[in-house]
C-alpha cells in the first residue's frame, strides 16, 4: 500500500515510511492510494471468524505487498490480546464496549498496534524515541503499548495537576524504557513543546523521533477491525438497516469506521457524537469550517475543536463518490444533556456508561429512524471517570478493576520541568 499526502497529492509515500514520518509536507495527511473493497461473500466469511482471524483478513487487503499473512496474524495477536463486547441496551439499541483492553480506553488498539508494526518494521539496533503530550488517555496507552520494547524509549509530557491523580498512577508508574515529564504549564504549553523538538534540527540530527500520535495511518487501519466484531455480534436482521453513533473528538474513530464500510462492511450510515466542541455539527449544517476556542467537558478526550482527521473524511467520501448527507450526521450534545443521558442509561436499562459514551448514546437517541438498529460506541471504562460518575449517578460506588488498582498503590516516578523547551531539549539529547 503507497500513500499520498493530501496536502500535495503527487508526494507518495510507502507504508513504513508513513509510520515513521507521521505527517507529510506542509502538515499534510497521508491516505491510501486504494481503497480495497470486498464483496459480499468475502464480507460474510470474514464475520464468521474469531477477531485475530477477522483483523488479519481486513489488514492484509490494505497490506498484502508489505507483511506476509502470517507476520499480520502475529502482530494482531499481541496487539488484540482482549475481548470487544456487544449488549444491547433495549430492543433495537446496542452497545459497543471497545475498552476492554490494559489502559481501559479504545485508543489501545490503535497504539499497541502501532507499537508492534513499529517494532517489526524497525532494524534491530536502530533507536527511536517517542515523544508525545497527552491530556489524559493516549498517554497511558502509549506507554503501555511500548512498555519494554527494545530500543524505543518514549517520553511523555503531561500538565501539572490537569490530569486526574488515577491518569497519572496509570502511565507514571512504569519506569523502564518509558520517561514521563510533568511541565509545569498547560496542555498547549506541553504540545507546544514537542511541536519545538520536531522542528529542532540538532535533536533530529541525533535522534530519531515518533509521534505516535492519532494521526499515524497504523492507528487509523487497526481502528478499522473492532467495528468488523462489533457488527459480527450483532443480531443478523440488524445487518440490513444499522446506524452507527461515534463519541468524536479528533475523528480518527469515525475515519475508521467510513474505511469499514469502503471496504464493504453494512453500515447504512454513521452519526458524530461531539460534546460543545462542535465544530463538525456547525460544518455540515452551515457549509462553514469555524474553529472556535476549546471548551473543557466532562467528556475531555473529545475536547478538540479543530479536529485533525477531518480531511481523511472528506476524501472517503470523494473517492468513494458518497454524498457525505447521505451517510453521516453530527450532533454536539451539552454538558447538561450528557448527564442527563447518564442517568437514562443507568435508571432505564441499569447501564453504568462514562461521559463519552453517553454522548453517543443521546446522539443516537435524538438521530435514529423507525425500522432502524443503532449501535453507539463505548470508548472508555466508566471507571476511569469514577469522580463524575460518582456525582452524576447520585452516590452511585464505583469500584475500581484490578487493572486500575493496581496502578494506583504504586510510586509516580515522573520528572517535573519547567515548561521551557530548553529543559527538554537538554533532556532528550541526554537519553
Ligand atoms: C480519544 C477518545 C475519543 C475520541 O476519539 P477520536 O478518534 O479522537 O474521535 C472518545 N472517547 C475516548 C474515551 C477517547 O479516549
Amino acid at each position: 500500500m503507497n500513500l499520498y499526502n493530501l496536502k500535495l497529492k503527487n508526494e507518495s509515500i510507502s507504508f513504513f515510511q508513513a509510520i515513521k514520518k507521521g505527517l507529510g509536507t506542509n502538515q499534510g495527511l497521508y491516505f491510501p492510494n486504494i481503497l480495497p473493497q470486498l464483496n459480499i461473500d468475502k464480507i460474510r466469511k470474514i464475520l464468521k471468524k474469531n477477531f485475530i482471524e477477522k483483523s488479519t483478513d481486513i489488514l492484509q487487503s490494505y497490506l498484502h505487498n508489505e507483511i506476509k499473512t502470517e507476520k499480520i496474524y502475529d502482530i494482531v495477536a499481541k496487539s488484540f490480546s482482549f475481548p470487544i463486547s456487544v449488549k444491547k441496551i433495549k430492543n433495537n439499541i446496542f452497545v459497543l464496549e471497545l475498552f476492554h483492553g490494559p489502559t481501559l480506553a479504545f485508543k489501545d488498539f490503535g497504539s499497541r498496534f502501532m507499537a508492534n508494526i513499529l517494532s517489526f518494521i524497525k532494524k534491530s539496533d536502530e533507536k527511536i524515541v517517542i515523544l508525545t503530550a497527552t491530556s489524559g488517555d493516549t498517554g497511558a496507552a502509549v506507554a503501555h503499548s511500548f512498555y519494554k520494547m527494545k530500543n524505543i524509549s518514549v517520553v511523555i509530557l503531561y500538565p501539572k495537576n490537569k490530569i486526574s491523580n488515577l491518569q497519572e498512577k496509570l502511565f507514571c508508574t512504569l519506569g523502564e524504557n518509558i520517561h514521563t515529564i510533568k511541565i509545569d504549564g498547560d496542555f498547549d504549553k506541553c504540545q507546544l513543546m514537542v511541536k519545538q523538538a520536531f522542528q529542532d534540527e540538532q535533536i533530529n540530527k541525533k535522534i530519531n523521533l515518533n509521534s505516535a500520535n492519532s494521526i499515524n495511518i497504523s492507528r487509523l487501519l487497526a481502528q478499522i477491525c473492532p467495528y468488523f466484531e462489533g457488527l459480527s455480534q450483532m443480531p443478523k436482521e440488524c445487518l440490513n438497516n444499522l446506524v452507527v453513533s461515534v463519541p468524536s473528538g479528533n475523528f480518527g474513530n469515525l475515519t475508521a469506521g467510513l474505511l469499514a464500510k469502503s471496504l464493504g462492511l453494512p453500515i447504512k450510515r454513521f452519526i458524530a457524537a461531539t460534546n460543545i466542541n462542535d465544530t463538525v455539527p456547525r460544518f455540515l449544517s452551515t457549509g462553514k469550517w469555524i474553529a472556535k476556542k476549546t471548551i473543557s467537558t466532562i467528556s475531555n478526550a473529545m475536547d478538540v475543536s479543530n479536529p485533525n482527521n477531518w480531511p481523511r473524511i472528506e476524501e472517503i467520501c470523494a473517492v468513494k463518490k458518497w454524498n457525505i448527507n447521505n451517510i453521516l450526521s453530527a450532533v454536539s450534545i451539552c454538558e447538561k444533556d450528557t448527564k442527563y443521558a447518564m442517568q437514562d442509561l443507568y435508571k432505564k436499562y441499569s447501564y453504568i456508561a462514562d461521559p463519552h459514551t453517553a454522548i453517543a448514546y443521546k446522539a443516537l437517541k435524538n438521530k435514529i429512524k423507525k425500522n432502524e438498529c443503532g449501535l453507539f460506541i463505548s470508548t472508555a471504562h466508566p471507571s476511569k471517570f469514577k469522580e463524575t460518575l460518582e456525582l452524576v449517578l447520585n452516590n452511585y460506588k464505583i469500584i475500581l478493576p484490578k487493572k486500575l488498582s493496581k496502578f494506583s498503590k504504586l510510586k509516580i516516578l515522573s520528572h517535573n520541568m519547567k515548561s521551557d523547551f530548553l529543559y527538554l531539549k537538554k533532556f532528550l539529547l541526554n537519553l
